[in-house]
């Protein structure tokens, strides 16, 4: 569980901890921001209650609390990369479909 990411009980204010955490749901979508969905339930108030994150805040907050495999330079870089476009995932899809060993190939 990430530890940088400070989650509050709506109803009391209560800062929620890693074990108050009763599902985390990712929502994926192809046009738009993709957000993880926190369900918890307060430790003071006993209220559940839903917090919602950016996808990239939530990846950034587990890999940062993780010391993770990734160095900051190479966070920074990651950031400012452009997004992979449908052009490019359509790229990928007809090379694995025109030659099975495309992707041995890539990572000789
Ligand atoms: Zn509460």
């Amino acid at each position: 569980m990430p530890t940088r990411l400070i989650i509050r009980c709506s109803s009391c204010g209560k800062r929620i901890s890693p074990s108050n955490i009763l599902q985390v749901s990712f929502y994926y979508r192809l046009l738009g921001q993709s957000f993880v969905s926190i369900k918890y339930k307060c430790p003071r108030c006993r209220r559940l209650g839903e917090y919602v994150v950016g996808e990239k805040q939530w990846n950034t907050s587990l890999l940062l609390s993780s010391g993770g495999e990734l160095t900051l330079k190479e966070l920074e870089k990651f950031n400012k990369m452009e997004k992979i476009t449908p052009e490019e995932m359509l790229d990928f899809h007809l090379h694995l479909q025109e030659s099975e060993n495309w992707i041995k190939e890539l990572v000789k």
